[in-house]
């Protein structure tokens, strides 16, 4: 089946050139991945600042283009979609960002934010039918209409603003929504609602969810497979709990150790590992993770680890687990469950 999306070879360069031919600076490297239309999925990707995840989030949505490789909505690369496929696209693949509140005109009233997309894809033929589109699709959220439209953006708290975002996105009917670092600029107490309200359309809905953060906690609550990226490449990826509760690739297993545990005898390490001053050559093969990794080798140095099918439902690209089989860069979906995921998530 012609996958929904897919990143193929993708590379992604900024900065470099100019007269002294400088390198630039690779925010993706060879990455490949796809969101199959079917069976509905939610894939968390996560990663820290400079791992290349919003990169990936906007090549994926075609607001930049590839350095090299292909971004192919239904076969189709995105930069060469017609008229007609543009606007299927622009209904099937739907963001959530951020910061909801650079979406909002303050000038309007949050109804307006809804009826744009209503009007600029004839979703209901008349107003009362757009009303009423609007209202079931707040309450799909979970928002009591009368208690958010004709109001301003700022007389919303941000987590009624951003499940706003969520209610816009759902009345597209999308088959994707990427969802960019959501919840970081709601407090802790509305993550897990907002969270829920995804996973609900994710469940009700049959939408897939890709769900870009830097946070583990939220990744696990959500994700039923995972993508740890590490500058630019995927360190390990796979079913979520067998990633999350066995990390085997070193810069997993530090970012596991570096969540803060609520036990005053189990000290938070932070997430700073001191590098071994063991850089290779700009331009040379190496593992990306080779001046941090308290494990590295001689080959980490001089090639670049492939993934390798470590389990079943994971793969991980590090030299530690050479014996595994390898994975080809475009099999990434062989590794990653398809299960639902059963539990709610705990407020
Ligand atoms: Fe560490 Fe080598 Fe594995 Fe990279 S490939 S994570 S340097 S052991």
């Amino acid at each position: 089946m012609t996958p929904l999306l897919e990143a193929r070879n993708v590379t992604k360069l900024f900065g470099g050139g100019g007269i002294r031919k400088k390198p630039g600076t690779v925010a993706l490297h060879d990455f490949s991945f796809r969101v199959d239309a079917e069976p509905p999925t939610i894939t968390a990707i996560v990663g820290e600042s400079g791992s290349g995840k919003t990169t990936l989030a906007r090549l994926l949505l075609g607001l930049a283009a590839p350095t090299s490789g292909e971004v192919l909505y239904r076969g189709k690369d995105l930069r060469q979609l017609t008229t007609e496929d543009r606007h299927r696209f622009l209904r099937d693949v739907q963001v959530i960002f951020q910061d909801p509140y650079e979406v909002y005109n303050p000038f309007y009233k949050v109804d307006h934010v809804l009826e744009t997309p209503v009007k600029k894809f004839h979703l209901a033929p008349t107003r009362e039918k757009a009303r009423e589109l609007i209202e079931e699709t707040l309450n799909a959220v979970g928002l009591r209409p009368d208690e958010t439209l004709g109001r301003h953006p700022h007389q919303l708290s941000g987590g009624q603003r951003q499940r706003i975002m969520v209610a816009r996105a759902l009345l597209l009917q999308p088959r994707l929504i990427i969802a960019d670092e959501p919840v970081s600029m709601v407090d802790a107490s509305l993550r897990a609602t907002i969270l829920e309200s995804l996973r609900q359309l994710h469940l009700k809905f049959s939408i897939s969810i890709l769900y870009i953060t830097h946070d583990l906690t939220t990744a696990y609550q959500i994700g039923q497979n995972i993508l740890v990226m590490y500058r630019g490449e995927v360190a390990e990826v796979g079913d979520v709990d067998l990633v999350v509760k066995q990390p085997r690739h070193p810069y997993t297993q530090l970012l596991i150790q570096s969540i803060p545990q609520a036990d005053p005898t189990h000290p938070w390490q932070g997430h700073e590992l001191p590098t071994n001053g063991s850089a290779p050559a700009a331009g040379a093969a190496h593992c990306t993770f080779v001046d941090r990794c308290p494990y590295a080798m001689d080959i980490c140095r001089r090639q670049t680890p492939p993934l390798f099918r470590t389990d079943e439902h994971r793969a991980v690209a590090c030299f530690l687990y050479k014996e595994s089989p390898r994975l080809a860069g475009t099999d990434l979906e062989q590794v990653l469950a398809t299960a639902a995921p059963a539990e709610t998530i705990p407020a």
